[in-house]
Formats: C-alpha cells, structure tokens, sequence
C-alpha cells in the first residue's frame, strides 16, 4: 500500500475514482440516491465479478471436499424462525426525538465529564477511530463553555447500551449537542419483510435473506442425498444478502444490499473442532493475501467467550486495516450443531449422518467462514489505491493514479494500443489481436490520445499490461509488441506466444 494509502481522504479519493471511473455508482443517482444501496459500473462489476470468481474458484471448483449451491433469495418464513433470526436478529436503535437521526446503541459512545472527581455533565460522539479524543476534545469544552476549574479526569468511552436509566436523558444527542432527547435502545429487527402472493397479510410475511447460510443448512440432506459428500465437507454459496442497517456507512462497507460468500463446512461431532477453525482462518488469511492484500493491513479479532451466542465455541474476525479504521472483514465461526439441530426440530426431519465406526446417528458440526464480497472490493481498493510522482516521455514530472490491482482481479486484463490511429497497418494489427485475446480475457482497445495518455487511463483502471502496436511491430521480423507493466512502467517487446504465456501464468 502507498504512503498516500494512509492519508485520511483516501476514503474521499477511492469514492470519487469509483464514481469517475465507472467502479460504483449511488443506486438510483437520478433520484438522489437511496441510502446503503450502490450500482457497479462497467469497471466495477469486472471486478467485482473476479473477486467472485476467484473465490469460487479457489473454494469449490479446487478443492474435493466443497460443493457449491444457489438457494433462493426468499425462502420458507420458518427458516427464519427456526435460525433465530425472527426472534434475534436485531441491532440496539436509539431515537434522537428533537433531530430524528437514528443511531446503533453500540456505535454511539459517551462519557461522564469528571471535574475534582465529581461528574458535572456527559458528552457522546460517534464511533470513529477518534471516538476517545473527540470525547476527550468534547469535555474540556463542555468544561470551558460551562467555566467550571478543576482537574478534568480522562474520558471513560462507553457505548450507549451500558447506559443506566438514570444516565440516558443526561447524555447528550450527536446531531443537537443537547441532552435529553434520546430515547432508550429498542431491538430493531434487520430483516426486510415483504409479501408472498397476492394477500398481505400476516399468513404471506416472508423476508429477504439477511445470510445466505441458512441456504446451505437447509439443503444440507440434498446436498448428501444426492452428491458423493463425506465428511468432513463443506457447502458454499454466493449470493445477494439483504439487512435493513440502521446506519449504513462507509460506502459499500456497509450497506443494506450487499453479497456474501458463505462456506459451511461439516465435520464430526467428536472431530477437533479448534484445529478445524484454525485451519480456516489460516486458508482465509492466505487466500485475502493471494489476491493482493497486504499481510500489514490484516490482523485478528477473537471474539470473547462471554459475548458469543450460547451455541458457539468460538468466532475469529479477520480483521483489515480500512481507510476509516481497522474493521471486520470475514468472520469465521465455529457454530457447533446449532443451525442443523434447529431446522430438525422445526421441520420434523431429522438433520443426521450416520457413523459407521460407533453405528450412532449424529448431527455433524459447523465451521463457517463468511464474507462480503463488497467488503473485500473495498479492501482491494483501497490497497490497490496509489498517486505517485512519474517522468512522462520529455522528462516531465507528473502524477499518475494507479491501482495496483492483482492480475486475477483486475478488471481489464491488458489493453492493446495501435501508436497511432489513423495507419491502417497498426490498427489492422491491433484488432486482430484484440479479437484473439478477447475470447480467453477482458481486454480493452483504445486508440484515443497520446500513448502516454492512454497509459495512464489504464493504470487507473488497475489494467496489469498495455500493449502498443509500433512500426517495430509491423516493420521488423518477428512481430514483437511493446509490453508495458503497469506497476513499474518497464517496457520490452514481446511476442504474441510469449503474452499468452504470460496471461497464462498470472491470470488464473
Ligand atoms: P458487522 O458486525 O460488521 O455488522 P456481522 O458480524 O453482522 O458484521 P456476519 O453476519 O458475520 O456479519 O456476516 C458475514 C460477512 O458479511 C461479514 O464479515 C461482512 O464481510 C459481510 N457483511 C455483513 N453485513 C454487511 C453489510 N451490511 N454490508 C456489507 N457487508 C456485510
């Protein structure tokens, strides 16, 4: 990652290169927008698109023990019962009556205002990475603006669901400063509901899917029944997930309509489940490695024993370092029997293998790593994200914009350049091995502007090779091209074997 990786507007910079570039879009821009939703654009949706495919890939299609399935978006409402998540599936909201902006209880921090040991008032701020000095900082001027001496003690962030009673009308509201309008948390269910046929009524409620596991947990007697699965095994999915957050933020990190790439992988009941979960979170880490996130920038988070649900032995985060805070990127559950012994209970239809070696039924055990696909997107690019000072052809300093995207992810895989427009032999040249890569890769031809122009319109692009058709190419023996890396802007000729080999070697 670049140094300009760090600086606190890359998340401004990373929003303004998605929208000039054609990576994301706000959803329904025309109308304004509709908070925590987002269209892909051409670029966007290749690249999106290779995150997918290369999980996929990676997940099922390369390994024996993981099949992969698509369950509807709307399923059976007893599902969602049965799961939980009916009943549960709920975030803490807070009401602030005076400005009507809503708020995660356990996003909105606050502390007393101790002054020579006594409390002379609260002060609360939004979740942030500075969620402690901008407390701190809203203190000392509460302490000013009141003229009240003494020694101000060190603020004590806590999050609104440990406020008492007695302390929710003192703690001021984020959007007025003032206190006394903010309402007790109340659980807010997440799940969009909707209607199934032509009634709206209680008997037609159906929600969309907040996760695409219980897909998985549902088909899992389909999946034995009728494949060769042993255990242990896994079964994956990709698909649109939907929650109703109370705050979407931070672009696509958050949003209300998002994609998971859920794996739900079943082992014994008496097999070592520690080692499992282990396993998982180490093949995670080094997939997110292997499509070029920086080890620096991944850390874990093991979720403490006393704030998992009863059911779970253990949950690791993986954890990435975003322009906005270090937050969770995929998580990785051990669920025990949990979600398999629910749907038996609710349905009637028992969940079990059967084991040979003791003759007992049993319901199999889960590890389940999930992840948003828009979450590594964001990752990605940010990671990807550089501006950089560069010599053009006169000696020139100038800065490009780069995405150092990985081959595999990258949204154009190469783009073939004629040196000039208007000579017929280049262009000639160029179509024709435009037309031969673009059955195998998406490749891009651009005969527009300068060469040094066209560059740096794919470099932006996160475009790994530019390949210029030159006199040298039509003039002297042995049809070479100028390949030019995006990363270190080398240039050496090639042949059209040789580039195929190449894309061969990193575009898997
Ligand atoms: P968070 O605590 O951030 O709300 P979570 O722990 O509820 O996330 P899970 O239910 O474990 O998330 O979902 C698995 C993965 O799905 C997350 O690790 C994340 O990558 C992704 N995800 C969850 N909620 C969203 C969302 N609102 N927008 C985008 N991705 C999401």
């Amino acid at each position: 990652m670049s140094d300009s990786a760090e600086t606190p507007n890359l998340m401004e910079a990373l929003v303004s290169l998605a929208k000039r570039r054609g990576f994301i879009y706000a959803s329904s821009e025309i109308y304004g927008g509709l908070n925590g939703f987002f269209d892909y654009g051409p670029l966007g949706t290749e690249l999106k698109r290779n995150i997918r495919d290369c999980w996929w890939r990676d997940m099922v299609q390369r390994r024996d023990d993981i099949v992969g399935i698509e369950t509807s978006i709307i399923m059976h409402p007893k599902v969602w019962e049965a799961s939980g998540h009916v009943a549960g599936f709920s975030d803490p909201l807070v009401d602030c009556k005076v400005s009507k902006q809503r708020y995660r209880a356990d996003q909105l921090f606050w502390s007393p205002v101790v002054v020579d040991g006594k409390i002379v008032g609260y002060v609360s701020a939004l979740e942030s990475e500075k969620t402690v000095e901008e407390l701190q900082a809203a203190a000392e001027t509460f302490k000013r603006k009141k003229a009240i001496t003494g020694a101000l003690a060190p603020v004590v962030a806590k999050d609104f669901t440990e406020a008492s009673e007695a302390e929710i009308p003192l703690i001021p509201s984020p959007a007025t400063g003032e206190p006394g309008s903010l309402t007790a948390p109340r659980a807010f269910n997440m799940m969009f509901q909707t209607n199934v046929g032509a009634m709206s009524d209680a008997s037609s409620v159906a929600y969309l899917r907040p996760e695409t596991a219980q897909g998985m947990f549902v088909d899992f007697k389909n999946v034995v029944d009728t494949t060769r699965v042993k255990l242990p095994f896994g079964i994956a999915q990709i698909g649109k997930s939907f929650r109703n957050e109370i705050t979407p933020r931070n672009f696509i990190f958050r949003s209300r309509e998002f994609e998971q790439m859920e794996m739900e992988y079943f082992i014994h009941e008496d097999a070592d489940w520690a080692k499992c979960h282990e396993e998982w979170i180490t093949w995670c880490e080094t997939w997110l490695k292997s499509i070029g996130l920086p080890a620096s920038h991944l850390s874990r988070y093991t979720h403490p024993k006393e704030k998992l649900a009863f059911y779970s032995r253990g949950t690791v985060d993986i954890m990435f370092k975003y322009p906005f805070g270090v937050q969770e990127l995929w998580g990785i559950a051990a669920r025990g029997s949990y979600d398999l012994t629910q749907h038996a209970n609710a349905s009637g239809k028992p969940q079990e293998l059967f084991d040979e070696a003791s003759k007992k039924k049993f319901v199999p055990h889960v590890i389940e790593p999930a992840v948003g696909v828009d979450r590594i997107f964001l990752a990605v690019l940010a990671a990807a994200y550089a501006v950089e000072d560069v010599k053009d052809e006169k000696g020139n300093v100038e800065q490009r914009t780069v995405l150092r995207l990985s081959p595999r992810l990258a949204p154009v895989k190469v783009a073939i350049l004629p040196l000039l427009k208007n000579k017929e032999l280049l262009t000639n040249r160029a179509k024709a091995l435009h037309a031969k890569l673009q059955k195998r890769y998406a490749v891009q031809y651009d005969d527009g502007g300068a060469i040094g122009k066209r560059y740096r319109r794919q470099d932006e692009a996160g475009t790994p090779w530019c390949v210029t058709i030159d006199f040298d190419t039509i003039e002297k023996p042995g049809d070479t091209f100028t390949l030019r890396e995006r990363d270190s802007m080398a240039q050496r000729r090639i042949t059209e074997a040789e580039l195929f080999a190449l894309l061969d070697e990193q575009v898997y």
